[in-house]
């Protein structure tokens, strides 16, 4: 019985036509996939991407080297070196995260009084070599002033829920 049914089910070609008519039944509905880098789907405002230490509106450094940030690393990837301008304000001289060491918790975020470190909505930082990962100050800086609007953005959005 079951070689007769397999004969003609061989015979009349059905799983052939049971293929195609899947084929088609998915060929007209709407596209699930994205023609990525081109076409990019949306993130939460609470994306844990590349990290960027922000200013202020008048270009003063957020941080105040209070290393809470970097007491709180669980990969222990945060170095920082302070000391007091001139002025008495207390400003970072090293601040180092090491890309590669962290685990993207998000602490040294959430540690951070003055919303200086930041974890920004960008994820395209592949990199050929390790030393590309050893973020420094300037580096992190230029995150801040690259992804400053958007980051400001969701740091609103989220804001009711912390
Ligand atoms: S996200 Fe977590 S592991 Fe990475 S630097 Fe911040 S605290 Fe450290
Ligand atoms: S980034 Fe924030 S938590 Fe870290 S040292 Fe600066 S002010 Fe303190």
């Amino acid at each position: 019985m079951a070689l007769a049914d397999r004969m003609v089910r061989g015979f009349l070609f059905t799983e052939l036509v049971r293929g195609f008519s899947l084929t088609f039944k998915y060929m007209f509905k709407p596209k699930v996939t994205l023609n990525y880098p081109f076409e990019k789907g949306p993130i939460s405002p609470r994306f844990r991407g590349e990290h960027a230490l922000r200013r202020y509106p008048n270009g003063e450094e957020r941080c105040i080297a209070c290393k809470l940030c970097e007491a709180i690393c669980p990969a222990l990837a945060i170095t920082i070196e302070a000391e007091p301008r001139d002025d008495g304000s207390r400003r970072t001289t090293r601040y180092d995260i090491d890309m590669i060491k962290c685990i993207y918790c998000g602490l040294c975020q959430e540690a951070c009084p003055v919303d200086a470190i930041v974890e920004g909505p960008n994820f395209e930082y592949a990199t050929e070599t390790r030393e590309e990962l050893y973020y420094n100050k300037e580096k992190l800086l230029e995150n801040g002033d690259i992804w400053e609007a958007q980051i400001a953005r969701n740091l609103e959005a989220d804001a009711p829920y912390r």
